[in-house]
């Protein structure tokens, strides 16, 4: 499954949007209420198939479509289950609009989608891929309109050849084994004097919009790498770094700027589409193990003393080593075992 969205131009049916968010929070609400009620009351859990029934007719009263009063309470249920909660939270005026919708109720024309009779145009900036299964129209913090499309792809997308380790980190953003590194400005720093000026002057909408303009980059970004690396690559092992222990160490503000678990999070999904394999290990011991010959070495960089360490020299081997990259095909061989990674070793 693959989800694609793309903005709105809302300039003309904002409105009605905004009353089918309303619809949607109302019969959203009702779910909530009656889900509660019944397993409070009769200790039992509503499905989907017990919400048709008692949301029947509800279209009649609401500018929805029944088609889209199923499709909010089946995604209530699906909430309810993946929370595993009672009860789920209550969607009112501060809610982010947000209307659901079926694939088969929808049509696309060109950059028109046609929801219910109305025609909404969004910015098509790539084609959609596959059959429409499920979807929404839903708001970001800036009050502007997405439509989002799930998706279900067939298509199958090569991959190359790199057998690959990645060490995550902060100076460049990833770093494979086979010596090559993606790297992108640090964007909380760039962006930090601005925000810091937007945030002393009370200027909200400032501040949102830089925020988003951060995220967006920052996704980009992720984007982008793991496209190439899923593209180009057969077996990719990922160091399983804890970033939210990290977070909280006083390099906490480039950890979070380095944005690793949605890059990881991508190769995972990104990879099954083109049929390669991305792996976790745990990345301990992977900047001080020398990757040529397996032991830890006394002149190997330890302790947070040796962070700003980048290259060194393995007092039993003598290979000199990029401290990333070694990291990267420590990880490589951690996950991997006997494969040879992409990249020769060289001792120079
Ligand atoms: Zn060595």
């Amino acid at each position: 499954m693959l989800t694609y969205s793309y903005r709105v131009k809302d300039g003309n049916v904002a409105n009605k949007l905004n009353q089918l968010a309303r619809a949607t929070n109302f019969v959203w609400n009702y779910c909530n209420e009656t889900s509660f009620n019944a397993i409070k009351q009769r200790g039992k859990f509503l499905s989907k198939y017990d919400f048709r029934p008692l949301t029947k007719g509800a279209s009649k009263e609401l500018p929805i479509n029944s088609q889209t009063i199923q499709a909010i309470s089946d995604e209530y249920v699906t909430r309810r289950k993946q929370f595993k909660k009672i009860k789920l939270k209550w969607r009112g005026r501060k809610s982010l609009g947000w209307i659901p919708f079926n694939g088969q109720t929808i049509k696309i024309v060109n950059d028109v989608v046609i929801y219910d009779g109305i025609k909404i145009r969004f910015w098509k900036h790539r084609e959609l891929l596959g059959n429409i299964k499920t979807g929404s129209f839903c708001q970001d913090s800036r009050g502007r309109w997405y439509v989002n499309f799930q998706c279900e792809v067939i298509d199958k997308r090569p991959h190359g050849e790199r057998k690959i380790g990645i060490d995550l980190g902060l100076k460049d953003k990833a770093i494979c084994s086979d010596g090559i590194k993606y790297d992108r400005e640090n964007l909380t720093k760039k962006y930090e004097v601005r925000l810091a000026k937007y945030q002393r002057a009370h200027k909200k909408k400032q501040v949102k919009n830089l925020h988003a303009k951060i995220k967006n980059k920052r996704k980009d970004f992720s984007h982008k790498v793991s496209n190439e690396i899923c593209s180009t690559s057969e077996i990719v092992i990922v160091g399983d770094i804890s970033a939210s222990k990290l977070a909280k160490t006083r390099m906490a503000k480039s950890v979070l700027d380095a944005g690793w678990s949605q890059l990881t999070t991508m190769l995972h999904y990104k990879a099954i589409r083109h049929g390669m394999v991305v792996k976790k290990v745990s990345e301990k011991w992977s900047t001080q193990t020398c990757s040529y010959c397996g032991v830890i070495p006394e002149s190997a960089p330890k302790g947070i003393s040796a962070l700003g360490v980048r290259n060194w020299k393995c007092s039993e081997c003598e290979a000199i080593h990029d401290r990333d990259i070694n990291a990267a095909r420590n990880i490589f061989n951690f996950g991997a075992g006997r494969c040879a990674p992409t990249g020769s070793l060289s001792l120079q």
